[in-house]
Order: C-alpha cells, then structure tokens, then sequence
C-alpha cells in the first residue's frame, strides 16, 4: 500500500491550485443570487484541460489516470469557490465525455471527444424523468427505429447543463417488454428537430451550475446516434454512474479542506468569555470532527479512483466513497456555519452557500439511500 502522491501528482496538484486561485475567482455571492453560469471558467478550465483530463491524449485529452485526475479536481474545488461550475463540469466530463470514449463507435468518438474536451461543446445526460428518478429504467421515454433512424419521445428532468447542451446522451426504451434490457442510449444533437429545452428549472444551490427540462417530440436521429447496442443503456448508465460516483466529490474534499481551514482560522480569532472560542471543547471538536471526515473522505475516494485506475470495477467502494463524501460534506457545512453562529448565517460569509451546495451531493448520480441499497445489496442482503 502506497498512500504517497507521486512527485509529477504533488506537482500537477499545484499548478492545478496556482489556476484555480488566479482565474477562477469570480464574485460567487452575485453570481449565485443571479443563477449566472461562468462560461469565462468553462472556457479557462478547458484550456487548462481540465475537462479532458481523463480522455486520451489521441482525442485531445490529457490521458490521465482516475487518480491523478480526482488529485486534480480534488485541488480544482479547494481552489475555486464556484461549486456550480465544477459540477457542471463533471457532470459534462463522466455522464457525457466518458460513455463516448467508453461506448462510441471511433466515428462517434473522432466526432464529439476533442470538442468535449476543449470545451467547444457542452455535453448533457439525459436519464431522469418526472415519473422516474432512482427507478431509472421505469422510464416513459420510447424509441422505434424506422429504416435508417431511431425516432425519440419522451421528456426528461434534472437535467444538469440543459441550457448549453451541444449534445445530449439520453436513455429512451426500445422494447418496453424487455424492461431495463430494452433501455437504449441516443445521442442527440442540438438543434435536431423534435428536440427542445423545455424548462428551465432553479435550484436551492449549486444555482451558478443551469439545469433545465428537455422534451423529444417524434425527435428522430440516424441509426449511427445509437451509443452502444440497441438494449446496451442499462450498461452505458452502470458504467458513468461508476465513474461519476467516483470522481465527481473530489471537489467536495478540496471545498471541505477550504471549510476546515476557514474554521481553525475563526476559532482561532474569535473572542467571547475573554478567549478563543476555539477554546472551548465543543469548538475545538467539531473542528476535529471536520478534519476527521475529510481524512476518512479521501481514504475512500482515493481507494475507489486508485481500483478504478487499476482497471477494476469498484462497484461497491465508489458506492461506500459518493454515500460518505457526500453526506460529510453536508455535516462539516453544518458544522461550519453553527461555529461561526449568526456570522455563519449570513449570505456574506458564503457558508449557507457552500451549505446549499453540499445538499445536492446527497441526491444526485443515486441519493444516499440508493447507494445504501447499492451496498447491502452487493452484501446479499
Ligand atoms: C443537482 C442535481 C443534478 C442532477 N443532474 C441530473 C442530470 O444531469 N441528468 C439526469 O438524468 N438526472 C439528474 N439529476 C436527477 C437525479 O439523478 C435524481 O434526482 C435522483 O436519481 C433521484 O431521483 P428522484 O429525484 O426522482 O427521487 P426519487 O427516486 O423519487 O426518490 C425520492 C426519495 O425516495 C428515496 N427512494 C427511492 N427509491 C428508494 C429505494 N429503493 N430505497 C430507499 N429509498 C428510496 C430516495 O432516496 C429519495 O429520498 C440531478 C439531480 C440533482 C439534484
């Protein structure tokens, strides 16, 4: 067991703070109020390369490997206070990006992979429904295939980047009576006829990451938009959900780095009874309580990016990792604002935001009861 970064990884993760801090440090509180999205950190992260990271060096990526790439967006997040941005580039790099590498045909790959990777597109996951959420494969949406093209109805919900899709990967049945086996993916592209952004939706945070609803009406796409196999959507899904419960909360660790640092930082200046409040025990234990989840948090989020790394499918670990991450997010933001007391209330110290961000790690990519279900099961229960 080796729990050492590499000197090239200390070096990247770095330079990966040095650019997070110098470029992307626009005035979040304005930007949350107005649900602005930053296209001025999409498109300087790209150039960075950061939505490429994974994807190989031939498509324009940077070929890097699971581990290296959540040291990375681990660093991104503790250096960049717009939560909503980085969400919405993971959301484009493991829901869209990663199903082309993995499932594309090379014509799909050639076609999409170096404009997601530098950022000229926008990609978009298209599972959700009104009547389908975590039973994702009940889903209402259809497909039939006509000839050469696939026509596709349906509506989809929750849909994270809707409003700058350039392309959207969305799951409609094939054949009902097969269920989950009938659950085909189709990429869909911006302006084809039929497809729509219907609505757009607002959030309680994570407000500067658009989200929106999307509408296919007899929306037909050439037989060559299929991802993988007709039926294959069940797998396309099951292996970016893999991957997105991996690497998405890397950012959640570099955000609750950046809490426990403000927090010491507090404790330490805050006078009340003539002393440091940090002081006093129940101060000085939620602090250690902070410091203790972010360590445990990166233990399973490293463990789950290095299986994965080693060609594994860490199914069980990336479940045990999203579930605890997620949810210490949401304490330590707790835990923050109730030691900072009525100054840790207001907008101004941006902690209620960090707050209403780290609420959603708990429901998105499978809620928190899901992933609980993930891993009984997986223990035969
Ligand atoms: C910020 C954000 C971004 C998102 N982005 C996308 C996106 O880009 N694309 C996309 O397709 N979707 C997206 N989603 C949707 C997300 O995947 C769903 O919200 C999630 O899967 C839960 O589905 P649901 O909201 O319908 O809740 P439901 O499935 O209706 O669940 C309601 C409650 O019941 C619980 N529950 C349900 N089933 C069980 C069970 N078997 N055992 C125990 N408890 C259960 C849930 O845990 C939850 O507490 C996003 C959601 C959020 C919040």
């Amino acid at each position: 067991m080796d729990f050492a970064w590499t000197d090239e990884q200390q070096a990247f993760r770095k330079e990966v703070l040095r650019f997070a801090r110098e470029e992307l440090k626009e005035d979040m509180i304005e930007n949350d109020h107005n649900e602005k999205f930053s296209w001025d950190g999409w498109k300087k992260c790209a150039q960075f390369g950061i939505q490429g990271l994974p994807i190989p060096v031939e498509y324009g990526g940077g070929g890097a490997d699971t581990l290296t790439t959540v040291c990375a967006l681990e660093a991104l997040g503790y250096g960049c206070h717009d939560n909503g941005l980085m969400f919405s580039i993971n959301a484009h790099m493991w829901s869209s990006e990663i199903p082309i590498w993995s499932f594309g045909t090379e014509a799909q790959k050639r076609k999409y992979l170096p404009k997601l990777v530098s950022g000229e597109f926008v990609g978009v996951h298209a599972m959700t429904e009104p009547m389908s959420g975590s039973d994702a494969y009940s889903m209402l949406s259809r497909a039939q295939k006509k000839g050469d093209r696939y026509i596709i109805n349906g509506s989809k919900t929750f849909i994270t980047n809707a409003q700058n899709a350039d392309m959207v990967i969305v799951f409609a049945n094939l054949d009902p009576a097969k269920g989950a086996a009938g659950v085909s993916a189709f990429i869909v592209d911006k302006g084809t006829p039929g497809f729509s952004v219907s609505r757009k939706l607002h959030k309680m945070g994570l407000r500067t990451s658009p989200m929106a609803e999307l509408s296919f009406q007899d929306c037909e796409v050439p037989v060559e938009n299929l991802l993988g196999k007709e039926g294959g959507g069940s797998a396309i899904f099951t292996a970016s959900m893999e991957w997105e419960r991996i690497c998405i909360l890397a950012s959640h660790l570099g955000a609750m780095q950046r809490l426990l640092e403000t927090c010491v930082k507090y404790a330490r200046e805050r006078k009340q009874f003539g002393q440091a409040i940090g002081k006093f025990s129940a101060i000085a234990n939620k602090i250690a309580d902070m410091d203790v989840r972010l360590e445990t948090g990166r233990l399973l989020l490293y463990k789950a990016a290095w299986l994965k790394s080693q060609g594994r499918h860490p199914l069980r670990e990336a479940s045990i990792a999203k579930l605890y991450v997620a949810e210490a997010c949401v304490q330590s933001c707790l835990d923050a604002i109730q030691l900072h007391g009525g100054y840790g209330y207001m907008t101004e110290y941006q902690l209620e935001r960090e707050l209403r961000d780290a609420v959603s790690g708990t429901i998105y990519s499978g809620t928190s009861e899901i992933q609980r279900v993930i891993i009984a099961g997986l223990l035969g229960v």
